[in-house]
């Protein structure tokens, strides 16, 4: 497939960090008004990548790989996975919204607690927009995220999965590994929300600047850290990895304390997305070093 001359990364990125800039949808809705996000990392994956089947293998046979979803969305001709690039980003979240976090000791701030609603609701903004924008230069596209499908699925190895991991999908497009508590390191840090667009488009790939999919975490780059597990007022967070039922749960309470203290239906925690070293960028000297220097290992070998 040929690319497309009015399509190209830089124009996606510009069509996303836009939206960020103009969008009145990206607030907080407190009473300064102040903006939710302010800066979007970018990635693209293309369709055909070997890793969406190691997805269905690695995360469960539920989860869709880019061109299930779009087949499923966006009838009409016939498409080729190959066809298909899939839009990843990664909102970072601001320096004032992780101070505050960083102080929280059982339930999330609140502005933490807003990001988590507000912010969220700008993500699927966001979502339809990208989607829009590009069905009106005559491109399908899909957000795999608000399609009526989408579900939550019990997994014997996760607990629960989703039928489509924006964070699975963001590590597949080159923005991040994953940590002990199974938030996704990018090189902004883990503090942060994702989405994707799955289109018929053709965009380059983003090389994955890592061969392995834990590479960030200073826990299993050298064993050391683990500050994530004193930070998770429940204990959802051991050197086993992370109890996604623990977890579930405390966020579920959290919902009385938000609505209780900060006066709006929400919820949230990220305590362990905050005050930890990997925060707000690469904690692994030698990846992060590898990624400002755009040295790039062998290719990955097959997800474990
Ligand atoms: S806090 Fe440390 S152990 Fe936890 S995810 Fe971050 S780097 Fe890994
Ligand atoms: S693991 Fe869950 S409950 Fe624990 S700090 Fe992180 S988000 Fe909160």
């Amino acid at each position: 497939m040929k690319p497309d001359a009015n399509i190209s990364g830089e124009w996606i990125e510009s069509l996303i960090r836009d939206f960020i800039a103009a969008s009145p949808y990206n607030t907080m809705q407190n009473e300064t008004g102040e903006p939710a996000w302010d800066f979007a990392l970018v990635g693209f994956a293309s369709g055909a990548d070997p890793i969406w089947q190691q997805y269905k293998e690695y995360v469960g046979p539920f989860h869709w790989t880019p061109w299930e979803v779009f087949s499923q969305h966006c009838p009409g001709k016939p498409v080729l996975a190959e066809q298909l690039t899939v839009i990843s980003w990664v909102l970072p979240q601001r320096e004032v919204v992780r101070q505050a976090n960083r102080r929280a000791r059982t339930y999330p701030s609140e502005a933490w607690a807003r990001i988590r609603v507000y912010g969220e609701e700008f993500n699927a903004a966001l979502r339809r927009h990208v989607v829009r924008s590009l069905k009106e230069m005559g491109h399908a596209a899909v957000a795999p995220m608000l399609v009526p499908n989408w579900t939550i699925v019990k997994s014997e190895r996760f607990s629960y999965a989703s039928s489509w991991s924006e964070r699975h999908v963001a590590h597949a497009a080159g923005l991040g590994t994953f940590g002990l508590c199974d938030g996704l390191i990018t090189a902004k840090g883990k503090a942060m929300r994702v989405g994707s667009v799955v289109a018929r488009i053709s965009i380059e790939p983003t090389r994955r600047p890592y061969n392995d999919h834990r590479a960030y975490c200073l826990f299993f780059a050298n064993g050391t850290c683990g500050k994530c597990i004193d930070r998770c007022p429940v204990r959802a967070i051991t050197e086993a990895g992370h109890d996604k039922e623990k977890c579930r749960l405390h966020l579920a309470r959290s919902r009385e304390h938000v609505k209780k203290t900060y006066k709006f239906e929400g919820y949230g925690c990220g305590l362990c997305q905050v005050g930890v070293p990997c925060e707000a960028g690469i904690p692994v000297k030698a990846a992060r070093e590898a990624l400002e220097q755009g040295k790039f290992p062998p290719p990955p070998p097959p997800l474990a």
